[in-house]
């Protein structure tokens, strides 16, 4: 019975692993998303079962087996009524932060399947038991790593703490020093498996998973999230090797692989170095520039805006994070639909860390119809900015801060950003003077050819669209 439950579960493995595989494909490309999470859902499917009655065919056999059956059932039934619920209320805003938590969860699996390792003592002897103590630490500290980084991450996300970098005075030192001691404490603990080094491991990796992600400031999370799913896949892939688990081991690596390449991708559009974020912002000098930006602003008002737009040949939509608040995508594909029977050239110009996640824009104006041939990255559109007549900054700051050209101060300096400046005319929809999200103050408010539209811009829209 066990051998042919063992051989099905492998079988079903195989097959779901391909599925994985195909998702990540599908997902790679707007036209083929759907079909991407539905082999996904499918795969997760076959691997839920698979292991359920693999665990089901040899637990029988066990004196505690129905005890541990009854718990696995439970536990599944709880973990999917929490999920389903969380899913149907979470906000697109509140995605972000439910992925940062979710992976704090992975990264606590790897650190109790760890810890489970080094209890349930181990029948192996020579290189094998040699390697099966690595497993353990090493799951040991990319989780806890993984999980403290990840609450960090929620934290900030969900603005329960601020997005401003942690300084400590010897940062660089510090990390460097407690990936010294992690590897020095693998060697002791391979050596001589004790309780006491694996409770060092454990703390040590979960200062340094809060002290890594709280040492990056609020311009440099979107690579932190995506870095963060990067570590939850190795976590659930040395969680895998210890469980022997092969449908792990390969989601995990597969998991970890496309988060360190999103990463990679993430980094090289905001000009960051790769090695420096994941490093905790190591080599990135504390910031210079002022915490205000000085001037007098305009303000405009909804008719005059309408003006404005029924006069221009051409108008950029740069939309940002406060759109996605304001849920303003609607009125402002209606806007755009206007503009256009108008005979207005109508574009959108969208930053590759727009929002909260990447993609973010993207979703919101697909949700409301907006054609995908108008919606251009910011590569596209920059260098038409300057021959634009009016640039509409829906709910942006950070990623249309003139800062991160201008001052080599700024903490967000040499990130590219949207030229909307260089536009005849700027009108920014906000409600008020505050900063964006990397809390960095914004000159562009003050330029000469920029105008302020405060309140929702949701209902702003509305107001334009009434005007015309
Ligand atoms: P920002 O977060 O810089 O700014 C958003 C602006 O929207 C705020 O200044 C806010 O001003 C305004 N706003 C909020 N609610 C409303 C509303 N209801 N109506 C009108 N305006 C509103 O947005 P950006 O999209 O320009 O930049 C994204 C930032 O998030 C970057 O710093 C990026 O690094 C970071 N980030 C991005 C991630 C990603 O993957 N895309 C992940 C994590 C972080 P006010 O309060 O005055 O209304």
């Amino acid at each position: 019975m066990i051998p042919f439950a063992q051989a099905a579960a492998d079988a079903a493995y195989i097959v779901a692993a391909l599925l994985f595989i195909l998702s990540l494909a599908g997902l790679s490309k707007h036209e083929t998303s759907r079909r991407g999470v539905a082999f996904g859902i499918a795969g997760m499917v076959i691997a839920l079962a698979a292991t359920v009655g693999l665990t089901a065919a040899s637990g029988w056999q066990l004196p505690q087996g129905s005890l541990g059956l009854t718990l696995m059932a439970v536990a599944v039934l709880v973990g999917a009524a929490i999920g389903l619920w969380r899913a149907r209320v979470v906000e697109m805003t509140g995605m972000p932060e439910l992925i940062a938590l979710l992976h704090s969860f992975v990264g606590l699996a790897a650190v109790l399947v760890g810890w489970n390792g080094h209890l349930g003592g181990d029948h192996l002897s020579g290189a094998l038991r040699d390697i099966h103590h690595a497993e353990v630490f090493i799951g040991v500290f990319i989780g806890g790593v993984t999980f403290t980084g990840s609450i960090v991450a929620f934290l900030k996300l969900s603005a329960r703490i601020s997005s401003k970098p942690l300084m400590l005075p010897a940062k660089n030192t510090l990390n460097v020093l407690a990936l010294v001691a992690f590897l020095a404490l693998t060697v002791w603990y391979v050596v001589a498996p004790d309780l006491g080094l694996l409770i060092a491991v454990t703390v040590l990796s979960l200062l340094l998973g809060w002290h890594l992600v709280a040492s990056i400031g609020g311009g440099d999370m979107p690579v932190v999230v995506s870095m963060l799913n990067s570590y939850s896949g190795w976590a659930a892939a040395a969680a895998g090797f210890l469980l022997n688990n092969d449908l792990l081991i390969v989601t995990g690596a597969l998991v970890g692989s496309s988060g360190a390449y999103l990463s990679y991708i993430m980094c090289k559009a905001m000009n960051r170095s790769f090695l420096s974020v994941i490093a905790g912002g190591f080599g990135i000098a504390a910031p210079t520039g002022g915490d205000e930006a000085q001037g007098e602003h305009r303000e405009i008002d909804a008719a005059s805006v309408a003006e404005l737009l029924t006069s221009a040949r051409s108008v950029v939509i740069t939309p940002g994070y406060g759109m996605a608040v304001a849920q303003a995508q609607y009125p402002v594909a209606e806007l755009t639909e206007r503009l256009r029977a108008r005979g207005v050239e109508v574009r959108f110009g969208i930053h590759p860390v727009a929002g909260r996640l990447p993609g973010h824009m993207n979703v919101l104006l697909a949700e409301a119809k907006v054609p995908y041939d108008i919606v251009l990255e910011m590569d596209e559109i920059n260098d038409d900015l300057a021959e634009t007549d009016v640039v509409l900054v829906i709910g942006a700051n950070d990623t249309v801060n003139p800062a991160a050209a201008e001052d080599p101060g700024s903490p967000i300096a040499g990130m590219p950003v949207l030229r909307v400046w260089e536009a005849a005319n700027v009108v920014v929809f906000k409600r008020s003077m505050a900063s964006g999200y990397a809390g960095v103050p914004n000159p562009l408010f003050f330029r000469e050819n920029a105008q302020m539209l405060f309140g929702d811009a949701k209902v702003r829209v509305e107001d334009i669209l009434r005007a015309l």
